[in-house]
């Protein structure tokens, strides 16, 4: 049975390229490429299937470049359930110029799945949360999908008797929160923009964090980028911070954040243990390039470094 479901309705194929000396009106060079199918819920099962645990996924997928997603989705042995729109899944171009040391993003338009594919998309949670412990939201939404789906989906989740793990952005994640997931994992900005004002403390930060649980939410997790993350649940407060590491790319830490907590939800963990699997996952996703792990050697040494504070109310 499918105990853990992730909801990409955003995927992408990041296309990497490396081209040394990149210049703007001018012919040039790839040296190397990679692309990879990618999606914050896509990388999360790839997490969660190294712990062995069993996943489908489902979101929206374009007919016109499914193929590099389903060979992902059978690699990694995972239930493809994506509802198919008609077009082209988004492309994201990175080029690297190792000369300059620059980026540039160059990212296509997306995705339009009408009404009628977000019914189909609801449905398939629906029967995927009948037999599914957790469901997890992840990522942005393609153009069209007005913001209140997200909450939408929480609620068939729910109604399904399954937890609903939500991590997105802006009006989705507020639409998010009214209807009451089970989990939230917004950072610092994003947490900002929820509540409508800059934080201004550690304190205020958590008292914020303990208004969303006090309203519903069992876990909030505010995630700090280097300086680690607070987690509130069950009026409980904690703070989490990893060891430094040689930050090589942060791409993928959130997802790797939100991996970690939902497979120590999965695997029965006290709080404690699954805030040091999350950091710890994190911080070796950090420490290296692109966004999924090889294993989960790095880390497991970790662990041990990483650092947990009770927080006291107001103090
Ligand atoms: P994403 O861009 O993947 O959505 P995010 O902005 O949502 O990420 P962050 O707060 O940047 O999330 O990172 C998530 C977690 O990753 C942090 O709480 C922290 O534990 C870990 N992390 C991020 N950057 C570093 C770093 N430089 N060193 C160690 N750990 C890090
Ligand atoms: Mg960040
Ligand atoms: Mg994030």
């Amino acid at each position: 049975t499918t105990r853990i479901v992730t909801v990409t309705m955003n995927p992408a194929i990041d296309l990497a390229c490396t081209v040394p000396g990149f210049a703007a009106g001018a012919v040039n060079r790839v040296a190397e490429y990679q692309s990879d199918a990618a999606g914050k819920g896509v990388n999360i099962a790839g997490l969660l299937r190294r712990f062995g645990l069993p996943v489908a996924v489902t979101g929206f997928l374009g007919t016109e470049n499914a193929r590099i997603f389903e060979k992902r989705f059978s690699d990694l042995g995972v239930a493809d359930e994506f509802v198919r729109v008609p077009g082209e899944t988004r492309i994201g171009i990175k080029v690297l110029d190792p000369e300059s040391r620059s980026t540039t993003d160059i990212n296509f338009p997306g995705l339009a799945p009408d009404a009628g594919h977000m019914d189909r998309l609801a449905e398939t949670v629906e029967r995927l949360s009948g037999e599914a412990e957790i469901v997890v939201i992840a990522g942005s939404l393609p153009v069209g999908v007005a913001p209140d789906a997200v909450g939408r989906l929480v609620q068939v989740v729910k109604a399904q008797g399954a937890k609903a793990v939500v991590d997105t952005s802006g009006p989705a994640l507020a639409c998010a929160v009214d209807a009451a997931p089970w989990l939230v994992k917004p950072n610092d900005d994003e947490l900002a923009e929820l509540v409508g004002r800059p934080m201004e403390s550690l304190d205020d930060l958590v008292a914020e964090a303990r208004r969303m649980n006090a309203a519903g939410i069992a876990t909030v997790a505010v995630s700090l980028g280097a300086r680690g993350a607070v987690f509130v649940e069950d009026g409980r407060a904690l703070l989490s911070r990893p060891p430094e590491v040689e930050a090589v790319s942060t791409v993928g830490a959130g997802d790797a954040m939100i991996g970690g907590l939902v497979a120590g939800m999965a695997l029965g963990l006290p709080l404690e243990e699954r805030v040091r699997k999350a950091t710890a996952l994190a911080a070796a996703t950090v420490m290296r390039a692109g966004p999924a792990l090889h294993d989960l050697n790095t880390a497991k040494v970790l662990e041990s470094r990483i650092e947990i504070t009770n927080l006291q109310v107001g103090g």
